[in-house]
């Protein structure tokens, strides 16, 4: 795996075939954030790197009001916690000391480079109140390596993960003991870290200067209790061989969104997206069916990352990860299953379901969580994907369920990282 891995300094190389070239992350760090990339001819740097030890803390004089948890504000996706983290990024310095300062509004040239050519990319995560009482983010060393991978795809600067993942600690540090008090054990709060180009300049060329912003928000629960119904795409494609597919770059979701309208209107909930009859994600969700094949196999398959279409889930790689530990063995009472990252067409799906092959189906993604489907609209018809629960597959369940234990705090687990909280401002 070793060529296609990402390996910045002092972190650990990750192993995922869907990340760009160790050579292509490598020149972007020397190209603008130089002190952290390796220096081979022993040249100093001149470029700042992004320093989370550097950061300026502006409290807010205008503190906001928690809404209640099931006030209407909450469904709007649009109420933020009384802080954020900003950093701007310059070609010619490199990062300047990242702040801490209240949420507001960012001021922009019309002229700014993401307003007109999309050189933007996010990351999406959460941060957990456990029932334990402590603050747990979810592996969030993965979402900093996947948002530099996504930064050097959109030619915005590079970065030390690392330091992201610091800054990631710092918001949630700060807002977190009052946006999600140890009295709302069980719930949780939207992170969003973001980088946009903000240099203002026509020229259609890499932007001269980035900010990079963290804000915490209030989302609304997408699981939907009675199953998600998808609707296969057979007009639009989301993502090509060559393309973007594998980024978390905004390019990828504006032009999606009329097709997750009209499927919206024929009473799904998301897209399913295929590429020549493949299937490969479930709107901004990975995801993983269960079958029997012909031959009687149990198998958990779901879409490789090789061809660099899908995106390299954070919940994805985790559910895998478990399944391999825990299931592919029996040992939790569950028949043993077969783990497979294979493409797999739409027709195959439907075999399955008309063969009664079927066993479950589910997505998976930090906003999604793991949701079972109940339906895949295809041709015309509805295919009835079993829910042996009534509101989940077994598989789903369990894998869920240990998941959630992870994410708050049931079960202490290295995925889980504890936020140290700063009670006094
Ligand atoms: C964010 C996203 C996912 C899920 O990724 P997680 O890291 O599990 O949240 C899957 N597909 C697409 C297209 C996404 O944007």
């Amino acid at each position: 795996m070793a060529p296609s891995a990402i390996t910045p300094p002092h972190t650990h190389a990750v192993q995922q075939a869907s990340e760009l070239t160790a050579a292509a992350v490598a020149k972007k760090l020397a190209e603008t954030a130089s002190s952290v990339a390796r220096k081979p001819n022993g040249v100093e740097p001149t470029l700042a790197p992004l320093d989370a030890s550097k950061l300026i803390f502006t409290k807010t004089t205008t503190p906001m009001t928690v809404p209640e948890l099931g006030s209407p504000i909450i469904a709007t996706a649009s109420q933020c916690s009384d802080h954020m983290v900003t950093a701007v990024w310059k070609a010619t310095t490199g990062w300047e000391a990242p702040e801490l300062r209240p949420y507001g509004n960012l001021s922009l040239a019309p002229t700014a480079s993401c307003l007109h050519y999309a050189t933007e990319c996010f990351e999406g995560m959460k941060m957990y109140r456990g029932y334990d009482g402590k603050l747990r983010l979810f592996r969030p060393d993965c979402n900093a390596k996947r948002m530099l991978m996504s930064a050097t795809r959109i030619s915005l600067p590079g970065f030390d993960p690392e330091e992201l993942e610091k800054l990631m600690l710092a918001i949630v540090a700060v807002d977190g003991p009052k946006w999600l008090p140890k009295s709302r054990a069980g719930e949780c709060l939207y992170l969003r870290p973001s980088m946009i180009g903000s240099a203002g300049a026509l020229g259609v060329a890499a932007p001269k200067e980035a900010t990079l912003f963290i804000i915490a928000t209030f989302m609304p629960k997408l699981e939907q209790p009675k199953g998600l119904r998808l609707l296969a795409s057979t007009e639009g494609i989301r993502a090509w061989p060559g393309g973007f597919g594998f980024a978390k770059v905004g390019a990828n979701y504006g032009p999606t969104l009329m097709a997750t309208k009209t499927a919206a209107e024929r009473g799904y909930h998301q897209v399913l997206w295929l590429l020549d009859g493949q299937v490969t994600e479930a709107g901004a969700s990975n995801l993983l069916v269960v079958w029997k094949t012909r031959e009687g196999q149990l198998q958990l398959v779901t879409a490789p990352l090789d061809d660099k279409i899908i995106l390299d889930g954070v919940t994805r790689r985790s559910v895998l990860q478990l399944a391999h530990e825990r299931l592919a063995n029996g040992s939790t009472g569950l028949e043993p299953i077969e783990i497979v990252e294979r493409k797999y067409t739409m027709e195959e799906v439907a075999d399955a379901v008309k063969e009664g092959r079927m066993v479950e189906a589910f997505a998976c993604g930090t906003a999604f969580f793991v949701a079972p489907v109940c339906a895949i609209g295809y041709r015309e018809t509805d295919l009835d994907i079993p829910m042996k629960r009534g509101d989940s597959g077994e598989y789903a369940h369990a894998i869920k369920t240990w998941l959630i234990d992870i994410m708050y705090g049931r079960e202490q687990h290295g995925w889980g990282v504890i936020v140290e909280e700063k009670e006094e401002l």
